[in-house]
């Protein structure tokens, strides 16, 4: 089904993370691909914070996107420091694949960089500011797209398979009417941001998160171009007021002293943006002439930052199916159901790592009684352990499987470990305390 005489190979409807790093794959080895993205580039997506690990950037690596223009004038993060009463925890990134730091990137910069990146292949044409409205069809195939650019004269182009990487709000995956699977709708979250600029200055470029146990947090990050993004999640419930996103989001940040104590004499730079009940959900992998990547394919929370990095690598398992069927080796039935088995089986544990990550820390209603007295000190004994911050750094750049971050054995030796370091910052204090002859 890829060597017909249809106007491109691949159609991809999207043209950031998951649609250029796919047309860069296959432009790789000669595929006709059209990538088309609606929006004009370089711009901000829907919305997206920006944290990206060594994990992503490898992937990155193996289609030659260049690190110097998706992250210039980025600082490199080498700390995540949780600040939450009685709990303060610095996470130091793990060197993975060649790299020990994670960025808070610009998202504009870094999709032009990669929407640019598959430019570069001479059998990719890659065209931004042109929308996808409508898929051909050929009885029950899909066989090419309907869709305009900014003159909004209606085109009609054909291809062998057309790819919805477009994103949550799927058009490719509505048009076929694809079935969802797995979706989870019980703790929903909303999300808001903006960026920053002129906010107080830590020791090092890092990524800290606060926490009161009150149904939200917020996470402030050094950016691009001396900027911080300032991101507040929780409970939809919580955040969503009437009309007024900015309102809220300042009024969140006020309440959040260290964040406001940053930002007092910066001045935000861009509009508060944000996600309203963010989905989480699979959806059927493609049928006849369709597939779909990315968010399109697999979307869910954003509080563990591992929505471009699924992107990415679905994208690479999605080329290598489309690869396969060229060469001969899978019919397209079976090649969509090995992506759709691979895809899963990377990223189904992180999503239900994720998804008990916010009902343990957005949702959770245990008393503060009991956190101020037992859970609190057990709970900082395993996450201050050293041991048990490396292997949940591990988790996030995706080198230690979720179920396998704290272990028992691992919380045992945290749990004896614990007692003994605060003993011992006890003795230290006392020490210092002592007076010097
Ligand atoms: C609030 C929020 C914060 C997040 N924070 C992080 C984070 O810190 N780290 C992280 O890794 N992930 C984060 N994510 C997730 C991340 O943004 C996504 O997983 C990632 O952008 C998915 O990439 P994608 O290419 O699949 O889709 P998108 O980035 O959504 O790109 C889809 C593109 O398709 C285009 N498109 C849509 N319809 C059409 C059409 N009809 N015709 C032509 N083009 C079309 C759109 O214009 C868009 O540019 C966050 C998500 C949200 C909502």
């Amino acid at each position: 089904m890829l060597t017909g005489s249809r106007d491109y190979d691949v159609i991809i409807v999207g043209g950031r993370p998951a649609g250029s790093t796919l047309a860069a794959r296959l432009g790789m080895v000669g595929v006709r691909v059209l990538l088309l993205e609606r929006a004009e580039l370089p711009s901000l997506p829907g919305a997206s914070s920006p944290i990206i690990y060594a994990s992503t950037m490898r992937l990155l690596d193996e289609i030659g996107a260049d690190e110097a223009a998706y992250a210039h004038n980025t600082p490199k993060l080498h700390f995540m420091v949780n600040d939450s009463p009685g709990m303060k925890m610095k996470l130091r990134i793990p060197h993975a694949d060649g790299r020990n730091y994670a960025y808070a990137i610009d998202r504009a910069r870094f999709d032009d960089a990669l929407f640019r990146n598959a430019q570069r292949f001479p059998s990719v044409e890659a065209w931004d500011g042109f929308a996808v409205t409508d898929l051909l069809w050929e009885d029950t195939q899909v066989a090419g797209i309907v869709g305009h650019g900014s003159d909004k004269v209606k085109r009609t182009l054909t291809a062998n398979v057309v790819i919805g990487a477009d994103g949550r709000f799927s058009t490719v995956a509505r048009k076929v009417n694809a079935q969802t699977r797995d979706e989870v709708t019980a703790h929903p979250t909303s999300l808001l941001y903006a960026y920053w600029r002129g906010a107080r200055q830590t020791d090092e470029p890092c990524a800290m998160a606060y926490g009161e146990n009150n149904g939200y947090g917020l996470l402030i990050m050094d950016s691009a171009d001396d900027t911080v993004c300032v991101c507040v999640e929780g409970r939809a419930g919580i955040l969503e007021s009437e009309g007024d996103a900015e309102g809220r989001y300042l009024d969140l940040l006020r309440r959040t002293k260290p964040v406001w104590e940053r930002l007092e004499g910066g001045t935000m730079v861009t509009s508060v943006r944000g996600m309203r009940k963010v989905g989480n959900l699979y959806r059927e992998p493609g049928g006849q002439g369709w597939a779909l990547v990315g968010d399109a394919y697999h979307q869910k929370d954003p509080i563990d930052g591992q929505g471009i990095y699924d992107a990415v690598y679905t994208a690479k398992l999605l080329a290598q199916a489309i690869l396969r069927v060229r060469a001969g080796e899978l019919s397209w039935e079976k090649a969509l159901a090995w992506y759709d088995a691979s895809a899963r089986a990377e990223t189904y544990p992180m999503y239900q790592s994720t998804l008990e990550r916010v009902r343990g820390t957005l949702y959770s209603d245990t008393p503060e009684w009991l956190i101020r007295l037992g859970t609190l000190t057990f709970g900082r004994w395993i996450l201050e352990d050293a041991l048990v911050q490396e292997r949940m750094g591990l988790m996030l750049v995706r080198k230690v499987a979720p179920n396998d971050v704290i272990t028992l054995p691992v919380t045992i030796g945290a749990l004896l470990r614990g007692p003994l370091r605060d003993l011992s910052k006890r003795l230290g204090a006392e020490i210092e305390r002592i007076p010097s002859r």
